[in-house]
């Protein structure tokens, strides 16, 4: 079977359930939601079909699967590392001391550690910010490592973590030339499960000739951009969006990820220009050195973001995580503790109906793929989580919006689908956890080549 078919012919009616259809022509409201071909075929109440197998969803809600517009999956088996490091010590770790030594069995190996976890708790789309394209052979194998899995994912192919200070901060090399090949001969469908896009470092990580040149390359080839800015003090010193709408590259195509230190201009200017932002919550408020999280100012500028996870090695690769985490700094902004550029008085606040839909439908939107998934609409690939809401954490609940970004978890994930096709019931991940015994091993490996001691 070619990897683009649909892996289930399944038939399924979900009764009885909360649907939280982030679609808002259809609202929520307690009903039924019909899958066939792997699709969702019909939304409503008192839905019958005689062939299909029915999932009891009383005391459940259903909704999109959470869509993470920004992870660096190859880094899977090293997470849970350094919670408290910063920003330098990730880099110097990860990026530069571990990176180089990856293998293309390490990068499928992270790769399906990040796709498992992410399955396990909700995610079904993963945009895998993949600069560990070290050979072609790194990057085949973090693909086939999304097909394997069953999620779906957007493949962003980015630059080596060979040499990763000469890729980075000024860098004059282009971007590898591997990514025609990949478009030409390995992802050229962009209706199928896995997408390619293009991960760009842009004018803040490359020289002004690279990142025009780099941007060029990923339109000829039809690709949609990402690009990291706004990081720390070099981001504020770069104004990489103001940059790039001078220069006349600044366009709806692009993903502004992090945005921490972008100017409240550069935010009007990328929100003028229909790109959208991806805002690694967790991750910025965790690790020293990027800035705070840009969520308040984004919507001051007309953007509602996506959200993301960034990197396991400092925080969970969960989004109920990077949801609270995203509520928390808002919090301290409103108790006057924010970082200096959030203490504008009058900044637009969100709440935890809004940080679903950022988890959602934000993310298909950022990721270009609104079209097939992030609602749940009938017509769109039935990429769909069910949540139980009677476990001792979520009862009772009140507001059920509320209760999931407050006390959600994991372990309240019970049903998952991508593209129609089951990945978890009845709480239990159909894959199980053989992977993790490859992905310590993996770990071990590495840390032996790179002759780093394991923390702890
Ligand atoms: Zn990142």
């Amino acid at each position: 079977m070619s990897p683009n078919q649909p892996q289930n012919e399944e038939r399924l009616l979900i009764k009885g359930a909360y649907l939280m259809t982030q679609d808002e022509q259809l609202g929520d409201f307690v009903g039924d939601v019909l899958v066939a071909d792997g699709r969702i075929v019909g939304i409503g109440r008192d839905l019958t079909d005689d062939r299909a197998r029915t999932v009891d969803g009383t005391g459940s809600a259903v909704l999109p699967g959470f869509i993470d517009t920004h992870r660096h999956n190859w880094q899977g088996a090293l997470r849970n590392l350094g919670p408290a490091w910063t920003y330098q010590e990730y880099r110097g770790q990860v990026q530069i001391g571990l990176g180089q030594h990856f293998e293309p069995r390490d990068v499928r190996v992270g790769n399906l550690a990040a796709d498992l976890l992410s399955l396990d708790a909700g995610v079904t789309t993963v945009r895998d910010e993949s600069h560990i394209s070290n050979s072609p052979e790194h990057s085949d194998a973090a693909i086939a490592a999304h097909w394997e899995s069953g999620i779906r994912a957007v493949f962003d192919h980015g630059w080596p973590s060979t040499e990763a200070e000469q890729w980075q901060f000024g860098s004059d090399r282009s971007h590898p030339d591997d990514i025609r090949r990949i478009r030409e001969e390995v992802l050229s469908d962009d209706s199928a499960r896995v997408t390619l896009n293009a991960m760009l470092r842009g004018p803040e990580m490359s020289t002004p000739a690279v990142a025009e040149q780099d941007i060029r390359l990923a339109r000829e080839l039809g690709l949609r951009i990402s690009m990291h800015v706004g990081l720390g003090e070099w981001g504020a010193e770069q104004q990489s969006i103001r940059r790039l709408a001078e220069t006349g590259l600044l366009a709806s195509d692009m993903t502004f990820i992090h945005c921490c230190t972008s100017t409240d201009e550069e935010l009007r200017m990328l929100a003028a220009h229909g790109a959208s932002a991806s805002v690694a919550g967790a991750l910025e408020v965790f690790m020293p050195g990027l800035g705070q999280p840009a969520t308040n100012r984004l919507l001051a500028a007309g953007v509602r973001p996506s959200l993301s996870v960034d990197t396991e090695t400092i925080v969970s690769g969960d989004m109920f995580g990077v949801m609270r985490a995203t509520l928390a700094y808002q919090q301290l902004i409103r108790a006057g503790a924010a970082g200096p550029m959030d203490r504008a008085p009058g900044l637009p606040t969100f709440d935890a109906a809004d940080l679903l839909s950022f988890a959602t439908i934000e993310g298909a939107r950022a990721a270009g793929i609104d079209d097939r998934t992030g609602s749940l609409t009938p017509g769109k690939e039935a990429d769909l989580i069910m949540i139980r809401l009677d476990h001792a954490n979520t009862l009772p609940a009140t507001d059920v919006a509320a209760t999931i970004v407050a006390g959600g978890h994991a372990g309240n994930v019970d049903l998952v689908m991508v593209a129609g096709d089951v990945v978890k019931e009845h709480g239990v991940l159909r894959a199980g956890n053989a992977v993790f015994d490859e992905a310590a091993a993996s770990r071990d490996r590495l840390f032996h080549a790179a002759g780093l001691r394991l923390p702890g």
